[in-house]
């Protein structure tokens, strides 16, 4: 056997997830090698030049990263000695409605509860109760939660109701957003606002179990960020941590199957026929569909775990579709001519005016079909010019659409330029400059997001819906929740575990915690066991 394909443990898919689990692990003294089919690293942390257009970068997944820069990985993994750089633009968020006004979020709460009370005094009140009430609970118990191996939920319960900040946040979780939003808030832009990074960009907003993520949402202080030169920039960092620490990124190496010898993982067979052993462990940073139904023989895995797997859900509400565009100059807003600070927002949303829009939404994701735009985009080239030659621009929006267009994804590739038509039109009505300004655009589809990344299965970017009890100790289903697979030696690093999807790192950071356990090695810089904190609440 080829000895330099020999190592300590195999991960599966260079997400940022595995890179992060990769660098803990080489920082402990593991070789470990990283198998990605794809001819980059990162995974959603892609950045790409317009090949019609040298220069102009555009970010086809992942852009706005929340709290990136205090995610203790950065800082453990020195990410900013390898280069990374993270913008948080004050004007963080502003919902332009059609007659002129928006409401913001900014990164200084005062601005915001200011933007809230001209819509409502007292929803502005009401932001700043929960804010209070909430930032306890969001430091105290819901970051450690984000930043630890899940407990029992029985367990967590028990603790939680020994203290009034721990049962606050159980009653308020039994709601769903939608419920919170309404309970809580009066003015209907308000609630279509609150109700949008949550309802819309994550989970679906009638769930009960989410009510928290509103009011968390109110006390977090940490806002969107981006990358400076990209997403792929942040990947680009964690390579670099990834190599200095002996680890290995093998590019265009398509895992065809996880190898298991008397009951444990000891290596990975590619579709080219290597083979990579792995003296102590695999982790895959796939979803459990390709880890445990498609990656492994089927008499290795034990029946209740194949039929979980099987029985994963993925988001019906959590694809996106995306429209990219080249510009001569930027979007100029024509709110932005009475209200100037506009010219600075962050991220903006189009086309939403209030909350009987949301049921609609729903309803056309689950019948197949696209609903009047709801969109949100960014021009990155205003906070960081490096992303277009001098003098010119990119930008994009996004909205949510179904993945199974008139019951059938491949209808997309039909669709999507009339879609993308459509969006831009709307783009105009608010921003009319852009009738002039735009040099050429594209799309990208729900179909094309799980074409690039077969992991995010029915375009879902949060790799696993968060409904069907598919959360903490459940993530990705019962019994698998503590980042251990089916058989000795395999494990589960990437956004189908808990805390989920999105760009956190945090299922990579917990896996690191509970795979350096397991193998008897120090991590100095894991937090204290999470039972333990709130234990002491
Ligand atoms: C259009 C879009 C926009 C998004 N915007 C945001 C955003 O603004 N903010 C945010 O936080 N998140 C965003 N996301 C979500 C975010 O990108 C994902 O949740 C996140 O990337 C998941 O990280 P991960 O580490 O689990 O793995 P991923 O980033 O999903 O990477 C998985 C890797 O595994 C590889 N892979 C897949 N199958 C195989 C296989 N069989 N063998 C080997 N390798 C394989 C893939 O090529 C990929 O490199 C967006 C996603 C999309 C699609």
């Amino acid at each position: 056997m080829n000895e330099s394909r020999e190592y300590d443990g195999i991960i599966l898919g260079s997400g940022h997830n595995s890179l992060i689990l990769q660098a803990y692990l080489g920082r402990a003294g593991l070789k470990v090698v990283c198998l990605e089919r794809r001819d980059t690293a990162g995974g959603g942390l892609s950045t790409v030049e317009d090949p019609r257009r040298p220069g102009f970068l555009h970010n086809l997944h992942s852009f706005y990263h929340r709290a990136l820069n205090r995610m203790p990985w950065y800082h453990d993994l020195e990410l900013e000695r390898h280069g990374a750089v993270y913008l948080e633009p004050a004007l963080n968020v502003a919902l332009l409605l059609r007659n002129g006004r928006s409401l913001e979020w900014w990164t200084d709460f005062e601005k915001t509860a200011e933007s809230f009370a001209g819509f409502s005094r007292r929803d502005a009140a009401t932001l700043r109760r929960w804010r209070n009430a909430f930032l306890p609970i969001v430091e105290q118990i819901l970051i450690p939660e984000s930043l630890s191996p899940p407990i029992e939920p029985e367990r967590r319960r028990a603790l939680l109701q020994r203290s009034a900040e721990g049962r606050l946040l159980l009653a308020v979780s039994e709601l769903s957003p939608l419920d919170f939003v309404e309970r809580e808030f009066e003015h209907p832009v308000i609630q279509a606002g609150l109700l949008f990074f949550n309802g819309l960009r994550e989970v679906d907003l009638r769930c009960k179990g989410f009510g928290h993520h509103i009011a968390m949402l109110l006390a977090t202080a940490g806002k969107a960020q981006m990358s400076r030169g990209g997403a792929a920039a942040l990947a680009r960092a964690l390579v670099r941590a990834v190599s200095e620490s002996g680890g290995n990124v093998q590019l265009q190496a398509v895992p065809k199957k996880i190898l298991v010898e008397n009951g444990r993982a000891v290596g990975v067979e590619t579709v080219g026929g290597d083979v990579w052993r792995a003296r102590h462990f695999v982790a895959s940073g796939l979803n459990p569909v390709q880890t445990f139904l498609e990656l492994l023989d089927e008499d290795v895995v034990p029946l209740d775990w194949r039929n979980k797997a099987a029985a994963f859900t993925f988001n019906v509400i959590a694809p996106l579709f995306a429209l990219n565009v080249n510009l001569r100059e930027p979007p100029r807003y024509e709110a932005a001519e009475w209200r100037p600070h506009l010219k600075d927002a962050f991220m903006v949303i189009l086309g939403l005016e209030g909350l009987p829009q949301y049921p609609e939404i729903v309803r056309h994701h689950e019948a197949g079909t696209i609903p009047p735009s709801v969109m949100w985009g960014s021009c990155p080239t205003q906070f960081d010019p490096s992303q277009a030659p001098p003098g010119f621009h990119t930008a994009f929006m996004w909205e949510k659409l179904p993945y199974r267009l008139h019951g059938d994804p491949a209808n997309w590739d039909r669709e999507k330029d009339r879609h993308g038509e459509t969006m831009l039109r709307l783009w105009c009505e608010y921003a009319p400059n852009l009738r002039g300004a735009v040099l050429d655009w594209f799309t990208r589809s729900p179909l094309d997001t799980e074409r690039t990344f077969p992991n995010m299965k029915a375009g879902d970017l949060l790799v696993g819906a968060f409904t069907h009890g598919q959360v903490g100790l459940n993530r990705p289903f019962a019994g698998a929740g503590h980042y251990r697979g089916a058989v000795k030696g395999l494990y589960l690093c990437g956004a189908s575990s808990h805390p989920g999807g999105n760009i956190t790192g945090l299922p990579g950071y917990n896996c690191a915690q509970v795979l350096l356990a397991d193998l008897g090695l120090p991590a100095s810089w894991a937090p204290e066991p999470l039972e333990k904190k709130l234990e002491r609440l």
